[in-house]
């Protein structure tokens, strides 16, 4: 008889938070097949399909049975056109042996976490910050620092305070621009004052994730790796979920100092032997090829960034601000704490996410999650249809409690 004993666990799973974004999509997904008319707003995952030159570039890689093992760190290939692309677009100057093809961003931050931390090591993570942060860096043994930034400044952390949080165990500073959860984007002269704090510190690592780098919606990407005084100190991470539509091929990548890069690709070598052989080749494709698609995607979210900000903040009591990039809005709704409708009293914004997913049939996804228990996290990676009808069905939903 098949026995299941959870004692059995380790206490490194039984301490880990399961993905909140992944199970907000995996509530949606089992109330949509229990009959149920959900709009899913909880996961962060362009609707569009991959773009069709890049899936036959995959298919072409299949039938000249590239089906083999790949290097470890990525197929020659697709590590120089990397090496072109961060040229290209982030003035970042890579040797090849310096960048790691992984599955996915996720797991290119899980490698970089395992590789630098030690027990007790502190990371500083800047907040709101995408909920896989804390658990890989508490999984690799380090403390999260979670330094907040509210609505009030753009959801964007002050150097002052990345000063004042640093300390002798500091190890690595943790943030995404284009922000997941806020679509904050951090400014040249903000990055730039990072660096400048940072470049004080040899022993820290600026860890940037760069995946929302082709949905920013105002003026150029910025790198923060390419200012000169943290170049040696910059991991640069990025993927092609985001911008090639791409989330299920499970490709990410990173440009770090060799020292780091070898360490990311020693771990991987005993964890997964690297990326899928075929999917890489499209990958390479997809970096040097024309950008038409991402840019179209880029227009049909700025679009519907106008069209869900405008919605939103005609609700009473929500706050809004205007994410400058990804696809992402995280609104303020902490007016609504303490306020009942007779039968369910919002007390949180996870009450507020579970009553609107009861009794709308939306999922969204709680902000307490991302490090700010005020707000909620709406992707608008969805139809204007689909949108119009979760924000009208939140609205409706929320005159009970005026
Ligand atoms: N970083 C951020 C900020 C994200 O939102 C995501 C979500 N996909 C990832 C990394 C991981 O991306 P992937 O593993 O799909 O490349
Ligand atoms: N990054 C996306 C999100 O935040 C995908 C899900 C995940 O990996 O967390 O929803």
């Amino acid at each position: 008889m098949l026995q299941t004993n959870a004692a059995l666990l380790s206490k490194r799973v039984i301490e880990m938070a399961e993905s909140e974004t992944l199970k907000m999509a995996r509530i949606a997904r089992e109330l949509k097949a229990q009959g149920h008319d959900v709009i899913n707003l909880s996961l962060g995952e362009p609707d569009f399909d991959t773009p069709i030159h890049i899936k036959e570039a995959a298919k072409k890689a299949l039938d000249e049975g590239f089906t083999k093992y790949t290097p470890v760190s990525g197929t020659p290939d697709l590590l120089q056109a990397i090496q072109t692309k961060f040229k290209r677009d982030n003035q970042l100057h890579f040797e090849t042996n310096q960048i790691v093809v992984s599955n996915g961003a996720k797991q290119s931050i899980y490698n970089i976490c395992q590789a630098l931390l030690n027990a007790g090591d502190e990371v500083i993570v800047l907040a709101p910050y995408w909920v896989s942060y804390s658990e890989i860096v508490k999984m690799s043994e380090g403390v999260p620092v979670i330094l907040t930034a509210s609505i009030e400044t753009d959801f964007k952390v002050s150097v002052e305070k990345i000063a004042a949080a640093i300390t002798d165990r500091t190890k690595m500073l943790l943030f995404s621009s284009p922000c997941n959860p806020t679509g904050s984007v951090y400014s040249r002269e903000e990055l730039k004052q990072i660096a400048q704090l940072i470049s004080q510190h040899p022993n820290i690592i600026i860890v940037s994730d760069e995946i929302y780098e082709y949905i920013n919606f105002e003026g150029d990407h910025v790198s923060i790796g390419a200012f000169e005084e943290v170049k040696n100190q910059t991991a640069t991470v990025n993927g092609f979920s985001k911008g090639f539509s791409m989330t299920g091929w499970r490709l990410g990548y990173i440009g770090a100092p060799k020292w780091l890069a070898d360490a990311c690709s020693k771990i991987q070598g005993q964890v997964t032997s690297g990326a899928t052989s075929f999917g890489q080749k499209a990958a390479a494709y997809a970096l040097l090829a024309e950008m038409k698609p991402t840019y179209e995607m880029r227009e049909a979210f700025l679009k519907r960034r106008d069209m869900v900000r405008d919605l939103l903040s005609e609700i009473p009591g929500f706050k809004v601000n205007n994410p400058k990039g990804a696809f992402y809005i995280f609104p303020d709704v902490s007016a609504y704490f303490g306020k009942s409708n007779g039968v369910t009293t919002l007390h949180s914004v996870d009450d507020f996410c579970d009553y609107i997913l009861v009794n709308t049939y939306v999922a969204v996804v709680s902000g307490t999650a991302f490090g700010e228990p005020n707000c909620f996290r709406l992707s608008y990676a969805a139809s204007e249809v689909q949108l119009q009808n979760a924000i009208a069905r939140i609205a409706e939903a929320m005159k009970q409690f005026n």
